[in-house]
């Protein structure tokens, strides 16, 4: 079964060469029941650890079943410890977090039995070591006698041709040695038992041969009974894949040390979180406005300050709002006619030859520096000032064209609607703010704001007016109701109904049920317009306010104004936080670029925080590895359970704070900024992280030898 040959093993330590074996010639059979006797020092250890292809020899020849060792590779002693032979230590290594039944089952997966099998072989092996009573207690809760069994119990379930037990019963009283000893007596029927021993006198009832050793040579070997030679049984190998195998222990362990699984789920649930909130708050800002079920009227006007606000039941703003609204000190002035802030103004009129080209949107000017300002602010209804560049050299020019009234095309830029509205105006331009920082803004009073109003506050409407006259009767649309401060009453104009109806004299024209007056025009020229007078156009066209715009103090107090919108009964929306998605050119993509680069360097610094807490959690677990390793698992199976491990943690942690994000989500809709595609990036992102981790933890790993700690020890 064994045979070593002339085998010689050297210790080299820092030049100094040190004799572990020398010229060792043994054999051992199966049924064979040796000890390995010998002063401290004299080589039993190294004899079992070469036997056992823990460690190397430098010469001579081991044989295994008549095939040379002295060729083997890594992969080779791998597959010899895993099928070959068993250890029984000192001091057991046991896993101390499984019960007994586990440890003894956790071997029997390594020979790949499925789980029933495992259960029924792990009772029956230990009730044959005497241990039935205590399956489902925890392996640390032994007594030191009942801990050794258990590590037979193992080693019997490895079902190996050859167990090596390192003075096993070196920890044990008498009594609970002469168990073990007994115990491995029986067991050596069938098997090649080598035991190294310190008390040869305890041993010798059980053992058919007697081994010692001294400085490293056999000085004595004698048969102290006789033994049946018998052949090795074959063994049959269960098919499981390694991966499976793997899964099990780390099933086993997960909810074997339940202390740590939750650690490593909190750390990953934080790493999880982290990267959740980062890629949120840096790349998809974008999607504030596409809460579901929240319809905002839309908007075109971008600047920092702006803030729009809709009611959570989605009426109309009442005056109540008003006042609630501006108690937030953070909220600097409210625009209740929030549309004609979306207003595109263009110049039209090219009097203004050297500035004929210019278009933006309405603006504000709440700190201003007074040099800068050519005239005065806008004061009342029909005034205007421009905010633009202009050189010095034509500022006197510039000053020469204020106080003209000047052509303006006004053109609502809603998303919402399905037609724009454009109209011309006229504007006495009062002032001209000169900055290159923000150009092209249009700045108009109070009082204008609100007379603007008038003109979209119909927008997307459909009016239908009644005629009833001697020839025809019916109905009549208009898209848009406006208002001629010339009329009174029921007085109305419009085109189509000059071409139409007008001189039909004997028809009645309705708006519900008031019968209207008509007036004879001849200069309107929008065929769908009707003209009413200003109390007509109120009670067609009630003043109502679906959403405001808010002008806060500062842009950086956007969130939490945005929160206390929403604690009132309130969405809130910020165009300059929202409007990412819809700006483009250079500012766009560089935000996005610095976004990457700060999101890649935090998730870079997360990752190196949460690799060296999993760093200290393994580095506890490591010593149940190596017993792993020990028991016959492989290093490929060991770098499967630290990855199974950790993967499982960050799956939990994902599969748990997507759940719980369902549910915040369903709570705060303005809170809704993840789709599909992000909750998959952000998975994909944790999932590199996990296996970053890992990678570089069994880098960290293979830097340290396998057996070395237990090899002290044993
Ligand atoms: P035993 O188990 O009989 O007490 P060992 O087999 O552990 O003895 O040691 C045999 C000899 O080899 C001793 O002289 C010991 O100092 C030496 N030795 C054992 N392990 C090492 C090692 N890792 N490095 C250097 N010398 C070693
Ligand atoms: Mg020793």
């Amino acid at each position: 079964m064994i045979k070593l040959v002339n085998v010689s093993k050297y210790y080299h330590n820092e030049g100094i060469v040190s004799l572990g074996l020398r010229k060792i010639n043994l054999e051992f059979n199966i049924g064979e029941f040796v000890a390995i006797t010998g002063e401290s020092g004299s080589g039993k250890s190294t004899l079992l650890n070469v036997i056992s292809g823990i460690d190397t020899y430098e010469e001579g020849e081991l044989y295994i079943n008549g095939e040379e060792t002295s060729h083997f590779d890594d992969d080779d002693w791998e597959e010899y410890r895993k099928n070959t032979v068993a250890f029984i230590f000192q001091n057991y290594n046991l896993i101390d977090s499984y019960t007994v039944l586990r440890n003894v089952e956790v071997a029997l997966v390594n020979q790949g039995y499925d789980f029933k099998t495992r259960r029924e072989k792990a009772k029956e092996i230990l009730s044959r070591v005497g241990l039935h009573k205590h399956f489902k207690h925890r392996a640390s809760k032994l007594s030191g006698g009942e801990k050794q069994r258990l590590a037979i119990a193992r080693a019997l379930a490895k079902d190996s041709e050859i167990i090596v037990a390192d003075e096993p019963t070196g920890n044990l009283d008498s009594e609970s040695g002469k168990q073990v000893l007994a115990l491995l007596h029986e067991v050596a029927r069938d098997k090649v038992v080598l035991i190294v021993t310190h008390n040869y006198e305890q041993a010798a009832n059980y053992v058919s041969r007697k081994v010692r050793l001294f400085d490293g040579e056999v000085v004595e070997d004698k048969e102290v009974r006789t033994f049946i030679p018998q052949e090795p049984e074959e063994k049959i190998y269960q098919k499981m894949s390694e991966l499976k195998k793997s899964s099990i222990i780390s099933f086993y362990n997960f909810f074997g040390q339940p202390k740590k699984s939750i650690l490593m789920l909190l750390v990953s649930l934080a790493t999880v979180l982290f990267v959740f909130l980062l890629y949120g708050s840096l790349l998809n800002v974008d999607d504030y406005v596409t809460t579901p079920g929240v319809s905002l009227e839309g908007y075109g006007n971008f600047y920092k300050e702006r803030m729009i606000v809709i009611r959570k039941d989605q009426e109309p703003l009442t005056d109540e709002d008003y006042n609630k609204l501006g108690k937030n000190k953070k909220i600097r002035s409210i625009i209740k006619e929030d549309s004609v802030v979306d207003i595109n103004f263009l110049l039209v009129d090219d009097s203004l030859k050297k500035f004929s080209y210019m278009g933006g949107n309405l603006g504000f000017l709440f700190d201003y520096d007074e040099a800068n300002l050519l005239g005065r602010l806008p004061e009342k209804e029909g005034e205007i000032l421009i905010c633009t560049y202009v050189m010095e050299d034509d500022i006197l020019l510039m000053k020469s064209f204020l106080d003209k009234e000047y052509n303006f095309q006004l053109s609502s830029y809603r998303k919402n609607y399905d037609f724009n509205i454009s109209f011309n105006k006229n504007y006495k331009l009062v002032g001209v703010y000169n900055t290159p920082v923000y150009p092209s803004k249009f700045v108009i009073s109070e009082e204008e704001i609100k007379e603007v109003y008038n003109y979209l506050r119909c927008e997307g409407g459909n009016y239908e007016l009644s005629f009833k006259g001697e020839k025809y009767t019916g109905g009549i649309n208009f898209l848009k109701v406006l208002y001629d401060p010339s009329l009174t009453g029921n007085q109305v104009k419009s085109l189509q109904l000059n071409d139409f109806l007008i001189n039909d004299l004997s028809f009645e024209l309705f708006w519900e049920d008031q019968k209207l007056d008509i007036i004879k025009n001849d200069n309107y020229d929008k065929f769908n317009d009707l003209y009413v007078s200003p109390e007509l156009f109120e009670k067609m066209v009630p003043l109502v306010y679906n959403q405001y715009t808010l002008n806060l103090y500062k842009a950086s107090d956007a969130r939490s104004v945005l929160d206390f919108l929403y604690d009132n009964g309130y969405y809130g929306f910020s165009p300059n936080l929202s409007g990412y998605a819809y700006g483009f050119g250079m500012d766009y993509i560089l935000t996005k670029i610095i976004n990457f680069v700060i999101l890649g360097f935090s998730i870079f610094v997360i990752y190196l925080l949460s690799y060296l807490i999993f760093k200290a959690i393994l580095n506890s677990k490591v010593h149940d590895y190596t017993i792993l390793r020990i028991i016959g698992f492989q290093k490929s199976n060991i770098r499967q359970i630290i990855f199974l491990e950790i993967l499982t943690s960050f799956i939990f942690a994902y599969i748990l704070f997507s759940i719980s994000y369902q549910y915040i989500r369903i709570k705060y809709p303005v809170m809704d900024i993840y789709e599909l595609q992000d909750y998959l990036f952000i998975g994909l992102i944790n999932l590199f992280l996990g296996v970053f981790i890992t990678l570089k933890f069994i880098r960290y790993q293979k830097k340290r030898s396998l057996f070395s700690t237990l090899r002290v020890e044993g």
